[in-house]
């Protein structure tokens, strides 16, 4: 009984103690939950802010929620022709890659990533917020689209990480291979390849696609991350990823793009073969499928400017995407917590498109 008693009472006073320590524990975390959230606020808010600008949320958000359905523009929008790779910086709107709200948190670092069209666009997002998560980033892009590259390459420096801008058309065996060893060389290695370059050209009609032009869609959105993929894979160690950028065209063919959703088809396979082939070597490989994005690639003769003006009116959240809005799906699908992740197509198309 005594002993019971001393028991008793030690377990009072223990729980005493240990009430009075968790006390002071809640009350010290609570003190550093409260810096960390002004902290966060003080790092998030001028990128919310100026986000803002472009957002008009709609009745019934609350703090931290923002109506997908006003986020960003929606159309109408200008008949804006431009010729073939056409810049961001002339868009109207400029498009959001999330110069000014991409915020990372360390998911990617010291990570080496290549991105063919990281110059504009989805890969442009997806360089810029690789960077943001401390990766180191080479881009891809057409020699035309310097302006847009640089301005790439400086917000990968001013993210604090290594940036290569390697120009050149990979539509080129011998480029595509001269690609993979200088971002090796001047990366000190790969273990991200983004193969996001695309063609995209509307013709009404199959009659309106010259051999050239097949051929033009077919060399860079099937051959060249074939050939891309070749020079790099001997690179990759166990744990690198492949990521390709295939489309809603893939599983939802649109009748003006009748070349162009064949090679999104292609990605999505490629995406699928390669998995299962390189699983065995610890290489993921997966794929994004975006549905209409705001992008270069859309005004310069990917639709027509009747459909530019009206581009994303049909999917339900009424609007094309952002490029930054794809952005954390390239992080996850690279970050190697996403493991178990291989042979995956994952969507952003604002609410159609999938099979
Ligand atoms: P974008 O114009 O910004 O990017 C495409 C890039 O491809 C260009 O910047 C250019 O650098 C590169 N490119 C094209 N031909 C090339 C060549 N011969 N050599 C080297 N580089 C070349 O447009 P985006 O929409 O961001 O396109 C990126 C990817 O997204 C493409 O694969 C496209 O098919 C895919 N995609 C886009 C949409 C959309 O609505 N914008 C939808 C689904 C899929
Ligand atoms: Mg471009």
């Amino acid at each position: 009984m005594e002993c019971c008693l001393l028991l008793s009472s030690d377990i009072t006073t223990n729980n005493t103690k240990l009430y009075r320590r968790m006390e002071k524990q809640i009350t010290r975390r609570n003190a550093i939950g409260k810096l960390a959230t002004t902290l966060a606020f003080a790092a998030v808010a001028p990128a919310a802010m100026a986000q803002s600008s472009k957002t008009t949320p709609k009745n019934g958000s609350g703090p931290g929620l923002t109506d997908p359905t006003t986020k960003y523009p929606r159309p109408p929008f200008k008949k804006q022709p431009q010729p073939f790779p056409g810049l961001g910086s002339k868009m109207t709107p400029v498009p959001d890659h999330g110069e000014e709200s991409y915020v990372g948190s360390g998911r990617l670092m010291g990570r080496k990533a290549l991105v063919t069209g990281g110059d504009s666009g989805i890969g442009r997002a997806a360089a810029i917020a690789y960077a943001r998560e401390g990766a180191d980033v080479a881009i891809n892009y057409l020699p035309e689209e310097e302006s847009d590259a640089r301005e790439v390459v400086a917000l990968i420096q001013k993210a604090g990480r290594k940036a290569v801008a390697i120009p050149g058309d990979i539509r080129n065996e011998a480029f595509c291979a001269q690609l993979i060893a200088q971002t090796v060389q001047q990366l000190g290695g790969l273990d991200i390849l983004v193969n996001n370059a695309g063609y995209q050209q509307s013709h009404d009609s199959i009659l309106d696609i010259s051999t050239e032009e097949f051929d033009r869609t077919m060399k860079t959105n099937i051959y060249a991350p074939f050939w891309i993929t070749k020079a790099a894979l001997p690179h990759l160690k166990p744990g690198s990823c492949i990521i390709g950028t295939s489309s809603v065209q893939a599983y939802d063919p649109s009748e003006n793009l009748y070349d162009y959703a064949q090679t999104k088809a292609a990605t999505t396979s490629y995406v699928k073969s390669l998995a299962k082939q390189l699983g065995p070597k610890g290489i993921r490989v997966n794929g994004v499928a975006p549905g209409p994005v705001w992008t270069p690639l859309q005004v310069c003769g990917g639709q027509t400017q009747d459909n530019v003006q009206v581009f994303g009116k049909d999917t339900p959240l009424g609007r094309p995407g952002q490029p930054a809005e794809l952005a954390s799906i390239f992080v996850q699908l690279a970050a190697s917590d996403a493991s178990y992740a291989t042979g995956q197509v994952y969507g952003a198309a604002g609410g159609g498109g999938q099979p």
